[in-house]
């Protein structure tokens, strides 16, 4: 009997948790070992900022979706590893042994040399609720990342406070311009758009000092009730703890087949991950699911020896970026498009997407 051991409760896992739903190995048995016994979904993280979903709306019960799939669960955090005895360390003092292991396990923010005690986080992403709760209410919360997430977090924000009535700003702060990886016309017409709805930020500057309602760029100094960092995402230490290959900055360098480089029956998919041949590859939710059904394929082929398949990444996805009042923002390309209906889109793909785990 092959002992399978999945590690984090990630997008590409949850996805190898429901195929168990459907398919039995009877040479293996699943263990899935992931920090908290829920998984938020941050494509809805805006709409619960913004306070359309509720908490049980984003969450995906990890012990249920287990239990269904004939997986064990182990509420525990991974924090060593030595892979050539195939053993793992829990936090919890547990020690498990694997013939294969998979890591799903995202990322940590990138703290860009920030003191974190004087800044919030939303990872692990169980943090999320309870910091954005806190943060939402506050009368002038900053956001520091001019990304995706911190587009969105500030919009939604600032959108709950109009439709409350509650009074106060949002400012972000980014050190390039909005979105720097979209073309330039799509930041600038995002720009325009955060103009209009209200929203105070600040571009290319970089911050010098935080303090408790205080904070300090190069250009200013600005008053605030509370600091969230959403500056992208870091690696975590345990893979290169743990002697395998890895990229500079501690990612596990994977090949198209999603096997580690030096250790091949170890896999891995999603944030903690950057495939060999594709090492400039974003770090997204999006590539984390659509990694789920190679992973589970090529788990499967392992424990069957047959040939593996191969993931590979497409250049160009569509992404809806939500910016508050049920309004998003539409992006393929250099193609865009802002209001009412690409929010409706969004909403459908983000719970047909949780319909399937809930
Ligand atoms: C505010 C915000 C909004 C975002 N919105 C979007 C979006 O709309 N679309 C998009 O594509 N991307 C979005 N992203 C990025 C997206 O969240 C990540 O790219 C994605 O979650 C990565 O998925 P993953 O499967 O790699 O890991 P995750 O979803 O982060 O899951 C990892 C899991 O592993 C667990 N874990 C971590 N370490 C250990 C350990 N050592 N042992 C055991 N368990 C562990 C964690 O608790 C967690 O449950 C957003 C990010 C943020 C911060």
């Amino acid at each position: 009997m092959n002992t399978v051991i999945l590690v984090g409760g990630g997008h590409a896992h949850i996805q190898c948790l429901k195929q168990l739903q459907k398919e039995s190995l009877p040479s293996a048995r699943f263990i899935l070992v992931s920090s908290n016994n829920y998984q938020y979904y941050s494509g809805m993280f805006s709409g619960f900022t913004e306070g359309i979903y509720e908490e049980k709306d984003i969450m995906i019960d990890l012990t249920e979706l287990s239990r269904k799939a004939g997986v064990q669960f182990l509420e525990a955090t991974v924090t060593k590893m030595d892979p050539e005895n195939k053993t793992i360390f829990c936090d919890n003092g547990e020690v498990l042994t694997y013939n294969i292991i998979s890591f799903d396990i995202g990322s940590r923010t990138n703290l860009v040399s920030l003191p974190s005690s004087e800044v919030r986080t939303v990872k692990p992403n169980y943090t999320f609720p309870d910091t954005i709760k806190e943060l939402r209410d506050s009368p002038s919360p900053l956001i520091i990342g001019g990304g995706a997430a911190g587009v969105e977090i500030s919009l939604s924000i600032l959108a709950r406070k109009k439709r409350i009535g509650q009074s106060g700003q949002v400012t972000l702060i980014s050190s390039s311009r909005l979105l720097p990886h979209a073309p330039k016309g799509v930041s600038t017409s995002l720009e325009k758009l955060c103009k209009s709805k209200g929203l105070h930020f600040y571009l290319n500057e970089k911050i010098e000092t935080i303090e408790e309602q205080l904070i300090q760029t190069s250009n200013r100094i600005l008053k605030h009730s509370g600091v969230l960092l959403l500056t992208g995402p870091a690696s975590f230490s345990l893979f290169q703890e743990g002697g395998l290959s890895c990229t500079e900055d501690g990612y596990l360098l994977v090949r198209s087949t999603l096997q580690s480089e030096s250790h091949p029956e170890i896999f891995g998919a999603g944030d903690c991950v950057t495939l060999s041949s594709y090492t400039e590859l974003a770090k997204n939710g999006v590539y984390a699911v659509r990694q789920g059904p190679v992973l589970w394929e090529n788990i499967k082929r392992t424990l069957l020896n047959r040939k593996l398949t191969t993931f590979e990444p497409q250049k160009r996805f569509l992404s809806i970026l939500s910016t508050g009042g049920k309004e998003a923002m539409l992006l393929y390309d250099k193609f865009y498009y802002q209001g009412k209906l690409p929010w409706k889109l969004k909403n459908k793909i983000d719970s047909d997407f949780m319909k399937k785990y809930t």
